[in-house]
């Protein structure tokens, strides 16, 4: 199936904390229903760029952000934008898994309710669908008033999953989301994203070439701030056009 239909377009973004810029005129164009792997070493700027697509960065005090970011072709930084809408639409989840200490149930059925569903039914079918796509249902489904603290790192990971999903995003961000794992559990979640591509567009920072290499269709290469290079991940792996690319590939540095 080839779809080229573009979920967010990054049009020449700099992106400031206080004085210092982290992001020097950065464009990408990241694909509907494509996994888009940003890489590069650390301190480049691969979680900054993530964390601008959904405004988490606003958060921080003293940042700044110039360029425009195109969800569906809206601005995301327009000042009539309702920011936790965004965030609805724009999901994330971290490096390290970090659930509520609530129950299974809970977790999942949190944003559902802080967005204003309260009819029981509802929730359970949200809760059960959600744990479903997140590969967890199976795993949890006898023991969902339990707490989530109690389940495996990597039953964590797709909790929180699971729980973004339940709330309907649109985009999925993930920020190293299997560093804190094992490699059963990192391949658990890798097999997932391959499966989550069908609905969800997914952008993933790994600080794993080889994880790049497994999941991704794309590929971005960062560089002190900088966007190097992006295209197709088996290109940038096997042909890359900038000879900083193809020294990072290489592990000439990194
Ligand atoms: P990466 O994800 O590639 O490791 P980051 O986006 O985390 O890189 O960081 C890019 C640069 O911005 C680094 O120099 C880092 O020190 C700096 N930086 C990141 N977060 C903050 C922050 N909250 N305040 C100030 N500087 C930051």
């Amino acid at each position: 199936m080839t779809n080229k239909q573009t979920k967010l377009m990054i049009e020449d973004v700099d992106f400031y904390y206080g004085d210092f810029q982290a992001l020097k005129d950065v464009s990408l164009e990241i694909l509907v229903n494509k996994v888009t792997a940003l890489i590069g070493p650390s301190g480049c700027g691969k979680s900054t760029f993530l964390r601008i697509l959904n405004r988490m960065n606003d958060l921080i005090e003293g940042t700044k952000v110039d360029g425009k970011v195109l969800l569906d072709g809206q601005d995301i930084y327009d000042k009539k934008v309702d920011v936790v809408d965004l965030r609805k639409k724009v999901g994330m989840v971290f490096q390290d898994p970090n659930p509520f200490p609530k129950s299974i149930y809970d977790n999942v059925a949190y944003g559902p309710k802080a967005h204003g569903i309260k009819d029981k039914e509802e929730l359970d079918r949200i809760v059960e669908d959600s744990l479903r796509k997140a590969a967890l249902w199976d795993e949890v489904e006898d023991r969902l008033d339990q707490s989530a603290m109690g389940i495996s790192g990597g039953q964590q990971q797709r909790l929180c999953i699971a729980r973004a999903l339940a709330v309907n995003p649109d985009v999925l961000l993930m920020d190293e989301p299997t560093s804190a794992l094992d490699p059963i559990a990192t391949a658990k979640i890798e097999d997932l994203i391959d499966n989550l591509k069908e609905d969800y567009t997914i952008v993933i920072v790994t600080h794993s070439m080889q994880q790049a290499a497994r999941i991704s269709d794309y590929t971005s290469f960062f560089l002190m701030g900088e966007m190097i290079e992006y295209g197709p991940t088996e290109k940038i792996f096997e042909k890359p056009e900038n000879n900083k690319t193809e020294d990072y590939i290489t592990g000439r540095f990194g």
